[in-house]
């Protein structure tokens, strides 16, 4: 397909104000009430996992979250469990009845990946792997894709359509936060990018609070703000016991934030426009 001046977004554009809702087995995600997708940020034991995805349930999580393969800034840090890690991701997301939302990293896992998870999740990082984003286009599943840190909003939606050209449609855009020159957070969340993308494109826009606050306290006040522009969902870390989490501790919600995350999901954000 060609592009225009006037319209460079051919697949994922907005046409005639028509919205684009996204289904995750049962989940509709765009045009409706808020999704909530909540997990830890890695599987790391059965244990943890279990208790996770009870956290997330109850926090009013439609979708349950988990990295089995972990893009980490530094090699040296904890990489994911991999295949162990996706069968107790599928364990939990049975358990839970929640559709499960997971990282792939790498081209080569991209089959695997697909036959435990129900939405596939494109990092911050892997952005601009256009590969990858090729390969996750072609399963036809949907993607979760994140914003890469120094992106412009114009450069995430070419990431779109790169996905849509190989044929998958079905995607959700998840702002996580950007690279400033700000340090009290770990990024800055960019909330105008959700007003700003509802005026170019026709896929629903979710927030990621977590990654960008870096820390625990921030996250639910950035959540509320989020939802607050028009949102159509957030993705929200916790963990069971943070200070033991081999990745994001810092920023995962804990037991006693979980009512306060099912209060703002329950309360009316008013019309997502
Ligand atoms: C994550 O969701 O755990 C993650 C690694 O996020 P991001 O790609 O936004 O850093
Ligand atoms: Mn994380």
């Amino acid at each position: 397909m060609s592009t225009s001046a006037s319209n460079p977004y051919p697949l994922v554009g907005l046409r005639d104000n028509e919205r684009a809702t996204v289904m995750v087995k049962d989940v509709t995600i765009g045009c409706g009430p808020p999704v909530l997708i909540a997990g830890p940020c890695a599987v790391e034991t059965e244990t943890q996992m279990f208790q996770a995805a009870e956290m997330a349930r109850a926090a009013g999580a439609r979708l349950l979250r988990g990295g089995a393969f972990k893009p980490r800034t530094s090699p040296y840090s904890f990489q994911g469990l991999a295949l162990n890690g996706l069968r107790l991701l599928h364990q939990a997301s049975v358990g839970t009845a929640l559709p499960l939302v997971t990282e792939v990293v790498d081209t080569r896992d991209v089959e695997t990946v697909a036959q435990y998870a129900d939405m596939l999740q494109i990092g911050a990082r892997n952005m601009h792997n256009f590969a990858l984003l090729r390969a996750v286009g072609a399963t036809r599943m949907p993607v979760l894709l994140k914003r890469g840190v120094a992106a412009t909003i114009d450069e995430w939606l070419y990431a779109a359509e790169y996905i849509a050209q190989a044929g998958g449609e079905a995607i959700v855009l998840c702002e996580r936060g950007i690279r400033t020159f700000e340090t009290r957070t770990r990024f800055t969340l960019d909330v105008a990018a959700v007003p700003v993308l509802r005026q170019l494109t026709k896929l629903p826009v979710m927030v990621d609070p977590s990654h960008a606050a870096g820390e625990r306290r921030l996250v639910l006040p950035l959540a509320r703000a989020s939802l607050a522009a028009g949102a159509d969902g957030l993705l929200v870390e916790l963990h069971p016991d943070p200070a033991k989490a081999a990745c994001d501790g810092p920023q995962a919600l804990i037991g006693t934030d979980i009512p306060k995350l099912a209060a703002l999901m329950r309360a009316d954000h008013g019309i997502r426009e």
